[in-house]
């Protein structure tokens, strides 16, 4: 579609300029605002089942990673010419004030799961604007590129992976460009405030918000460390920066498009080197794009108890064993070190996760939506989609054909932390 002489773009978790659909039609349009809603519900305290969990949706760590982005994002707009206006409150109100001529349209990335799509639907029915651009955004994989219908979408990752595999030959993974000047906004917005945040001493890895230090690591991982080689053997680590990409963050709030990272690694492989641990980048991230499939096949089930498959699932809701997981008091040295460190800054390995999702639902008898709801709270990289999918799958109520992940928390230290390297960090420090 054609975008009207006054465009509105509202940026949810698409938040970069490179690989941007939407700056692609602004040929028409005089005036562009760009704005970001913080909406209130992104703090509101947790409540499953009545239960009052006792923290907030959006804890602290991925907050200030956000503000770290949007910061990031006006002064790219600056450059080019236009502005970002960041707003609290309810996305419809907000976005229906900003629309004051009839001359309007409007675009966004859609979202999948329960919020984003109420959210969604009440912007289109406030506004009222027949020219909406609700387009899909943020896979690997686009929708209109997958080798079958969508209907027909698998339920298990690897009859996935075998569809979309000779893609990763076939595929040119181009990004969309950055124009270098962008249509003026209607004024000039607040300049957003940045804070600094104490990070602990112990976290290897500083996560910083905004797609310049996304592109910024992703260049580092691949062209100047090479750390991408080693990916496949180092993967499952839990200590220092280098074990895994570290690409989680930008790309959950969008600052970062899996199609960069692609097009690079397709350039790393042509220019330095391919092997395994190249290959494998492209297989996590297409974990990634799975999960964010079964969002949008889904929807509202990813939050049912019983998952997809509506298995019922017995488990205990006890506050007190469930606090004690989240502070990092069980018994288990290996699940408590893990859990500290993502307390304390906002990021565990892939590794962590799997044992301590585990330890919670299969050794514990909890509640598993109390961790998934833990994990939203405290992840930097917190992903809708990835996380409740990986949650499930753990469970058994998702998409794992054996029927959930039961993971032998003291045997895993033997083979992944044999040396206590990573237990002495969180636990002896
Ligand atoms: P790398 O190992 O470098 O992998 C590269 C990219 O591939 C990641 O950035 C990520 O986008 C994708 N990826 C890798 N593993 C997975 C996976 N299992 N599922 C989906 N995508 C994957 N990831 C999130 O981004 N957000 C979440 O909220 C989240 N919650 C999780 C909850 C549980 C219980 C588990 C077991 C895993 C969860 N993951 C989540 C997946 C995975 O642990 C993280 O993506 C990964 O640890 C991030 O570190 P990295 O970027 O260094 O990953």
């Amino acid at each position: 579609m054609n975008y009207k002489k006054t465009h509105i773009h509202w940026f949810r978790n698409d938040l970069r300029l490179h690989d941007q659909p939407f700056l692609q039609k602004l040929d028409e349009c005089d005036t562009l605002v760009c704005v970001y809603v913080l909406n209130p519900k992104e703090v509101q305290y947790v409540q499953w089942d009545n239960q009052a969990l006792g923290f907030r949706k959006q804890g602290l760590n991925r907050l200030q990673f956000l503000r770290e982005t949007l910061y990031d994002l006006q002064r790219n707009l600056r450059k080019r010419g236009n502005d970002l206006l960041v707003r609290v409150g309810n996305p419809a109100e907000i976005i229906e004030d900003l629309v004051t001529k009839n001359q309007v349209s409007l675009s966004f990335e859609l979202g999948y799961a329960t919020e984003e799509k109420e959210e969604q639907r009440n912007v289109i029915k406030a506004l009222n604007i027949e020219d909406v651009d609700a387009y899909e955004g943020g896979f690997l994989i686009h929708p209109t590129s997958l080798p079958f219908p969508f209907e027909k979408f698998p339920n298990g990752f690897s009859s996935f992976r075998n569809k979309i595999e000779k893609k990763r030959d076939n595929t040119t993974f181009a990004t969309l460009p950055v124009p270098e000047t962008l249509p003026k906004p209607p004024q000039v917005f607040s300049q957003i405030k940045m804070s600094t945040r104490t990070l602990d001493t112990r976290a290897a890895f500083k996560f910083k918000g905004g797609e310049t230090q996304g592109l910024e690591r992703l260049n580092y991982y691949l062209f100047e460390s090479k750390e991408l080689l080693n990916y496949k053997v180092k993967r499952n680590g839990s200590v220092g920066i280098d074990y895994s990409g570290k690409f989680s963050a930008w790309l959950a709030n969008g600052s970062l498009s899996p199609n960069q990272i692609m097009k690079e690694i397709r350039r790393f492989e042509n220019e330095v080197k391919a092997n395994d641990g190249t290959y494998w980048m492209w297989f996590e991230l297409l974990w990634r794009d799975f999960f964010r499939y079964i969002g949008k096949k889904n929807g509202d089930k990813l939050f049912f108890i019983s998952g997809l498959n509506g298995k019922s699932l017995r488990f205990r809701q006890k506050l007190d064993v469930f606090s004690n997981w989240c502070s990092g008091n069980t018994t288990s040295a290996f699940v408590n070190a893990h859990l500290k460190e993502l307390n304390h800054t906002g990021f565990m390995s892939n590794r962590g996760r799997q044992n301590v999702a585990s330890f919670l639902f299969h050794d514990l008898g909890i509640d598993w939506r109390y961790g998934a709801a833990w994990f939203e709270h405290t992840l930097v990289d917190y992903d809708v989609y990835s996380n409740y999918g990986n949650w499930l799958y753990i469970v058994g109520v998702g998409n794992d054909p054996k029927g959930g992940r039961k993971f032998d928390v003291d045997w895993q230290q033997e083979r992944y932390d044999p040396e206590r390297e990573h237990e002495k960090v969180w636990l002896r420090n």
